[in-house]
């Protein structure tokens, strides 16, 4: 069992860091009697992130949303150890693994703001996990192919008091202390002698960032607020408030603007405080500091705080990059891959998800080229027909094109100005010009590094990786957006379809809301995880919320 060094019958080692949307589906997809499969990750197991808000409010358990990595891999010779991959080494192809305590310190120490509202929780799960791993060895491993999925960290752009004050939304850990310090607040309100001004600070819950983590939970929030605690805390549920501060003029501003529109009118109509145009320039235990465009700080005294604004990368992925080379790796944000998601100027790593970007060629230059070499047009007048023959030709030479050739096609009617079907070169030229700058980052969603992951999966089950260009007979990946879907509260969701191939639809309501929960319910992993969230919901609207701080 000794992995370093022996590589049992001459197959390539893969090695997969993480255990998240972009690993998961690599793990269960590569063929594990082709490689030698070796995961490293300190969470052994899955996280079914999307529905976090709702097990900070206790609408679903904590349970649910997690599958254990090893029953999903049953039937795969697939090796796991539960550790932090510290270090990666791209020259000597080798990573260096050690105690997770790093990761685990993170999930299960108290922050300052938990010593006075969630003592049991926290002090007994960081003993229980700094017991279990206390004794781990540090160890090497050798990789043929590396995949990196280490997702990111939460942003805080080194506001003050973020880190010692408020709370993340990431891991479960942070959705059970949250749920916690909510019944903790409502507790400390509800006691003999509290002043009104003391009340009114307890039960403020002010939620960072108007990004759909942000306006999940604010919502989720509002629903526990408007079930349940009403019935238990009535003489409190006057004084409770829930502020949503965002620096830019609206929230949801990543969607369609119809969207961004429907839900700060539902927040309105809610009750939920939306301020937007508004910076959080400080966090302390007991308010945040703001400044509204213009306008000097204020302080705004509450309880809760709650931090979504984005992400950043991991220690781990800042450190390869530079050890590659900032030359070839200048982007600051994440590690830069090419189409085949193989990270540029590292031999054998390969990056998705949160923690890779791809550097998209720019298709003028392409097509460019490739009308030169085949010197097919005529009269300077190019077909949609035309042009679609000339990329099948030549998708061997210049896969990339492949990548492109949807969104030609949809632009290409818009363009044909005459209607006769066919443009001058200079007009498609500029139409190219005009996708090129359409062609974006792709979002940090589990959307994106879930497709990555069943890419990769495929691409290594069908290359030769001894071959001289193990790419030849493989297309780059293409993102194929399904749409997003968000919930906004009182069984309301919204769904953006734009920008799909699906309907360009933008909706908001109540239907939004059964198709967020029947999305939900199919993408759920396992039967096991799919009965306990029907339970859930079941037991949530028949029987209300567990408000206990337990
Ligand atoms: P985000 O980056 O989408 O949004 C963060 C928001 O915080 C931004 O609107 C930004 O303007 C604001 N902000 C930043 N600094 C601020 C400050 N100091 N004061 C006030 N506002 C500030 O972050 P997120 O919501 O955590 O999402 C992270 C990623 O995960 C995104 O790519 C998102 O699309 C994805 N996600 C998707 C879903 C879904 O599809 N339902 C749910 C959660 C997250």
């Amino acid at each position: 069992d000794d992995l370093v060094g022996v590589l049992p019958e001459g197959r390539k080692r893969v090695v997969v860091l993480g255990t998240g949307w972009g690993a998961m589906p690599v793990l269960r997809g590569i063929d594990s009697f082709k490689y030698e499969v070796v995961c490293v990750s300190p969470r052994n197991y899955f996280l079914m992130t999307p529905l976090l808000p709702s097990v900070a409010v206790g609408t679903v358990e904590t349970r649910t949303v997690c599958e254990s990595l090893r029953s999903m891999l049953v039937g795969k010779k697939i090796k796991f150890y539960e550790a932090e991959c510290q270090e990666i080494d791209p020259k000597r192809k080798v990573i260096v693994c050690g105690e997770n305590h790093k990761v685990h310190g993170d999930l299960g120490t108290m922050r300052e703001s938990d010593k006075d509202v969630s003592k049991v929780v926290a002090k007994s799960s960081s003993r229980a996990i700094a017991d279990s791993t206390r004794t781990r060895p540090s160890f090497e491993l050798e990789y043929d192919y590396l995949i990196v999925a280490v997702g990111a960290e939460n942003q805080t752009f080194n506001t003050p008091g973020v880190k010692e004050h408020a709370h993340f939304l990431k891991e479960l850990p942070d959705a059970r202390r949250i749920r916690a310090a909510i019944s903790d607040a409502f507790e400390s309100a509800a006691m003999p002698g509290v002043s009104a001004d003391e009340r009114q600070r307890l039960l403020h819950f002010v939620v960072v960032g108007g990004g759909p983590t942000g306006v999940e939970f604010a919502a989720e929030l509002n629903d526990l607020v408007n079930e349940d605690l009403n019935l238990v805390h009535k003489k409190l549920i006057d004084d409770v408030k829930i502020t949503l501060v965002e620096a830019l003029p609206g929230v949801l501003t990543m969607y369609d603007k119809s969207i961004a529109e429907y839900t700060m009118k539902h927040f309105s109509r809610e009750h939920i405080d939306v301020m937007a145009n508004t910076f959080v320039k400080g966090v302390t235990a007991q308010s945040v500091k703001i400044q509204k465009k213009g306008e000097d700080i204020s302080e705004i005294p509450c309880a809760l705080v709650v931090w979504a604004t984005g992400i950043k990368p991991r220690p781990l992925v800042d450190d390869l990059r530079k050890a590659i080379g900032e030359a070839v790796q200048s982007n600051r944000r994440a590690l830069v891959t090419n189409q085949y998601l193989e990270v540029k100027g590292a031999d054998g790593i390969m990056a998705l998800g949160d923690c890779a970007t791809i550097d998209f060629p720019k298709m003028v230059e392409s097509v460019k080229i490739l009308f030169e070499e085949a010197d097919t047009v005529k009269d300077d007048r190019l077909s949609l027909a035309e042009f679609q023959a000339l990329v099948k030709q030549k998708a061997h030479a210049y896969p990339q094109l492949e990548f492109f050739t949807d969104a030609v096609e949809r632009h290409f009617k818009e363009a044909d100005l005459n209607a006769d079907g066919y443009l001058s070169m200079e007009e498609f030229h500029a139409l190219l010009d005009k996708i090129d700058k359409k062609i974006k980052i792709l979002p940090a969603t589990a959307q994106v590094a879930n497709q990555q992951g069943m890419y990769l999966a495929a691409y290594l089950n069908s290359i030769d990786p001894n071959a001289e260009d193990p790419h030849q007979f493989f297309s780059p990946f293409q993102y194929k957006h399904m749409g997003s879907l968000a919930y906004i509260g009182s069984d309301e969701a919204i769904i953006d379809l734009t920008g799909t191939k699906l309907f360009n639809l933008a909706l908001g309501g109540r239907n939004a809301f059964y198709l967020w929960r029947s999305f939900y319910f199919t993408e759920m992993f396992t039967m096991r995880t799919k009965m306990l969230l029907f339970s859930d919901w079941m037991r949530a609207k028949l029987y209300g919320r567990d408000i206990s701080r337990v």
